[in-house]
């Protein structure tokens, strides 16, 4: 069912604490955590603690936890000290724009200069 967790999920298995990660914030709603092959000084994942495959089913579904999402990601970038200097937010959605786990999930990253458009 939509928001269950997902036996075959890593990021399901996160939440559970199955899977060891580094956690930065938890709320609720969310969970932080450093991303296993950073792409950048400060590279964190927001991730639901719903299961939704990506962020579009997570809007449709339960908005609200969008939006904690992206409040969570101030606070990780105010964490790292990021949020004045500039740091980007990502939703791949879709294996054609990056996305390989789909468990809908925020990349937050920063610390170090961007270069737009991303590859
Ligand atoms: P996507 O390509 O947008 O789906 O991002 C998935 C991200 O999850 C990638 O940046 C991976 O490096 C990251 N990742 C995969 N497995 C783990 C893990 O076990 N812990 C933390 N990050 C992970």
């Amino acid at each position: 069912m939509a928001g269950e967790p997902q036996a075959d999920c890593l990021f399901c298995k996160i939440v559970a604490g199955e899977v060891p990660a580094t956690i930065v914030r938890e709320t609720e709603t969310t969970v932080a955590f450093r991303d296993i092959n950073p792409q950048a000084p400060t590279h964190v994942l927001i991730i639901p603690k719903v299961h939704h495959p990506d962020a579009a089913a997570l809007a449709a579904a339960e908005p609200q936890v969008v939006a904690d999402i992206m409040r969570e990601a101030r606070e990780v970038a105010a964490g790292d000290g990021v949020e004045d200097t500039g740091y980007r937010v990502v939703f791949n959605t879709g294996s054609g724009a990056g996305q390989t786990v789909f468990h809908a999930h925020l990349h937050v990253l920063g610390g170090r200069g961007l270069q737009w458009p991303p590859g």
